[in-house]
């Protein structure tokens, strides 16, 4: 529970706000945007530090900054075809294994070999796959009406995609892409298998050549470029949000009055290392492992005897992915057509040309900074898996420096799994992980029909890596370890049936008058499309919920 009674006599202020947002990535960024702009004072608490910013020029010509920028545009990680490998290192400097450290580490020059190394997790090292979920395997149930939930979710969908910028069009004067694109659609076209572009939340720059990732900055800019919500608006980082305080414990619909925070930097400048935030509405959108840990470390939850516990669900039926992945080096025939312009078109034969003329002695026949390929085939009934045929920086498979990265295509295809009430994530109060926050232990198994469904998913990874090329050795077709695939599910699940659920489909936990929860966990279903865009949508929905229960849009005073 909260801090001893020495630690708060030690040195706590109080503050006091509108919202309380635990968590700073997309999902507590998309609160706080909605949040702010209906005219409410939000203050979020971030245990990371902000070391990532994107600059800008305010009105009166000064320079400010955003933060949550995407590591990935740094001009360096982009300038060289090869140089994508690179930023592999920067995730693993990232990412940890269940928790998220604060020390700020020099992590390029990390040992790849530290998987699991303790470094800030960044809010900002997602790829930026942004596909819908399938309507008919995927797709949780918001309003219990078939239709209107359809309807609901279109709705949802539209605004998400908006708020991050969600477009399939930034590849496609890519010969890699197209090349591979087109491969694949006739390879499959007698089996009515789709393959298109993958959505990705980004844009080309106009010099073409590099592109703008998105991530909590293009959410937090609405904010930040507009003094008046600025105002409104403070960010802690360096503060853990360590637990919520319920005011009446006995009351049957619970209400928090207090959030506590303790500040890590606190000794290094003199700031307080705690405070109590109190607030009308309680937000944690820590990710799907620290939200369930914050409400399990408010004492929400007593393993010993669940009649006791406040949130019964909490940690209950938690999904994973079971992903696959290889490497293939493109077959020559493909690369053979590359100078030929298969597809007849102008920029292709453009590019071509003008690689030829600056560098003759390339083999390859095509521009050094070719946009790699950003292909998927969306789950459907008949392969029910998210494949994603591209190249990108994860924490594995980076290519030898010896190869030339540009003839290299990486496969990652990723399954679900059915939620069952047995596969959980538990909270251990006697160990702490690196936050001083209580360890967590995940028990989980596939089912059956999960195995069976992984199997189909394997062999239509190795038929369509057939149609392109040969595997790269040591990235030859294999099984990810357990939890690589970073989309933890149904960890504070939302749903229409508080016996099953954490929370109800605004978000809004069962048994409390002002808590919610945001992210991935919210997620109640098995799925297998990256999920970020699904849990911004319930962050939308919730916001709004929000704004009503406080009495609506705000009318703001412009001082
Ligand atoms: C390599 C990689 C690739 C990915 N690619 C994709 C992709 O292409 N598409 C996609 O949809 N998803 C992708 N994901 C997943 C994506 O990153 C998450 O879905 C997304 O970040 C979830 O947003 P969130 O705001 O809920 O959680 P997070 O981004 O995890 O943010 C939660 C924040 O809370 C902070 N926090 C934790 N504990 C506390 C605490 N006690 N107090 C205060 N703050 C706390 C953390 O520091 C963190 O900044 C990828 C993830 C990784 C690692």
């Amino acid at each position: 529970m909260a801090i001893s009674s020495d630690e708060y006599n030690n040195k706590t202020r109080d503050l006091n706000t509108d919202v309380f947002i635990a968590g700073g990535g997309p999902i507590g960024a998309t609160y706080a945007k909605l949040l702010v702009e209906a005219g409410y004072d939000v203050v979020m608490a971030e245990l990371g530090a902000a070391d990532s910013f994107r600059e800008f020029t305010r009105d009166d010509g000064r320079t400010d900054y955003i933060p949550g920028f995407h590591k990935k545009n740094t001009v360096e990680y982009q300038k060289a075809s090869l140089d994508i490998d690179r930023f592999v290192h920067v995730i693993q400097g990232a990412l940890s294994l269940v928790s998220v450290p604060v020390q700020e580490l020099t992590i390029d020059t990390l040992n790849p070999s530290s998987w699991g190394a303790q470094g800030a997790q960044k809010p900002t090292h997602w790829t930026c796959a942004t596909p819908r979920f399938n309507k008919d395997i995927e797709l949780p149930v918001l309003v219990d009406n078939k239709a209107e939930n359809s309807k609901e979710w279109d709705r949802l969908y539209y605004i998400a995609e908006k708020l991050i910028g969600t477009t399939t069009t930034a590849f496609d004067e890519s010969i890699r892409h197209t090349l591979i694109l087109r491969t694949l659609q006739d390879a499959f076209s007698q089996q009515n298998r789709t393959f298109e572009s993958l959505p990705l939340a980004c844009h080309r720059m106009p010099n073409a050549d590099y592109v703008n990732w998105h991530a909590t900055d293009t959410i937090l800019e609405h904010i930040y470029m507009d003094p008046e919500k600025r105002k409104r608006f403070t960010l802690l980082t360096n503060h853990r949000c360590t637990s919520v305080e319920v005011v009446d414990k006995n009351a049957s619909n619970k209400t928090i009055g207090a959030a506590s925070l303790k500040n890590f930097l606190a000794n290094r400048d003199g700031q307080f290392p705690y405070s109590f935030v109190q607030a009308k509405i309680f937000i944690i959108a820590a990710g799907a492992v620290a939200t369930p840990q914050i409400l399990f470390k408010s004492g929400f939850v007593d393993y010993t005897n669940s009649n006791k516990s406040l949130i019964k669900n909490l940690g209950k039926y938690i999904t994973e992915q079971p992903m696959t992945f290889c490497q293939v080096i493109l077959k020559s025939e493909l690369m053979d057509l590359i100078p030929r312009n298969p597809f007849k078109l102008d920029w292709w034969q453009e590019m071509v040309r003008n690689h030829k003329e600056r560098h003759p002695e390339d083999p390859l026949r095509f521009p050094f900074r070719d946009p790699e390929p950003q292909v998927t085939s969306k789950v459907s009934q008949r392969h029910p898996w998210h494949a994603q045929i591209h190249r990108d920086a994860f924490s594995y498979g980076n290519v030898a420096a010896t190869i030339d990265s540009r003839t290299i295509v990486d496969l990652r295809f990723f399954g679900f799994a059915e939620p069952r009430v047995d596969n959980t994530i538990t909270f251990e109060s006697g160990y702490e992980d690196d936050f001083g926050m209580p360890q967590p232990t995940f028990h989980f198994q596939l089912s059956d029909d999960d195995r069976k469904r992984a199997h189909r998913m394997m062999l239509d990874m190795c038929e369509v890596a057939d149609k392109l090329g040969g595997f790269l050795p040591g990235s030859e077709p294999q099984f990810m370890a357990p939890g690589l695939a970073l989309h933890l599910g149904g960890t504070t699940r939302a749903g229409l049936d508080p016996e099953t659920h954490v929370a109800d489909t605004n978000c809004k936990v069962y048994g409390f008058s002002n808590l919610y929860v945001g992210g991935n966990g919210v997620i109640p279903t098995g799925f297998a499309s990256n999920p970020t865009l699904t849990s911004m949508c319930y962050a939308i929905r919730s916001a709004e919920a929000i704004v009503a229960q406080l009495g609506g849009q705000k009318k703001v005073v412009r001082q």
